[in-house]
């Protein structure tokens, strides 16, 4: 339930659940955990601050070996509600929650996005304990690719 004023949400989320994430982690299993907090902006607008955390296992970019990397999001966002054209006095009215009809599925794509952002582009290890391990499958890595094309002049 949410408290009336800073309303809270909080949760894990499995990473073999946020499905867009799995082609740049070396492994699916662990789960994240997250907190949303609803509360009113200067302006008395909606807003909403997310902290993630948990330790995820990207796959490193050369040799596709999992990296770790400790998930520290921290994301204020404006909430603009859906949809609805709502007057200002609708806006401030504080008897209308926002966040009871964030359903979970939602909530898992929100808190997706947020990592997404916040995921270094170019993961891998300083030195690559398994030089061999570059052969071992055509996993698809968006970041190679992206890699690819930094590196070419033009
Ligand atoms: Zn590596």
């Amino acid at each position: 339930m949410f408290a009336r004023d800073g309303r809270v949400l909080e949760g894990e989320l499995p990473l073999s659940q946020l499905e867009r994430l799995h082609d740049v982690l070396a492994s699916v299993a662990g789960v994240i955990s997250y907190r949303i907090e609803g509360f009113r902006g200067e302006r008395g607008e909606p807003m909403l601050q997310l902290t993630v955390s948990g330790q995820v296992q990207l796959a490193c970019q050369r040799c596709l070996e999992a990296v770790p990397f400790e998930l520290d999001v921290d994301s204020l966002l404006e909430v603009i509600p859906e949809g609805a054209e709502m007057s200002q006095d609708e806006l401030e009215d504080d008897t209308r929650d926002f966040l009871p009809v964030v359903r979970e599925l939602v909530v898992a794509d929100f808190v997706e996005d947020e990592i997404i952002l916040s995921l270094p582009v170019a993961p891998r290890h300083e030195r690559c304990g398994f030089p061999g391990a570059a052969d071992a499958g055509e996993r698809l890595n968006p970041f190679a690719a992206l890699d690819g094309l930094k590196g070419k002049p033009n």
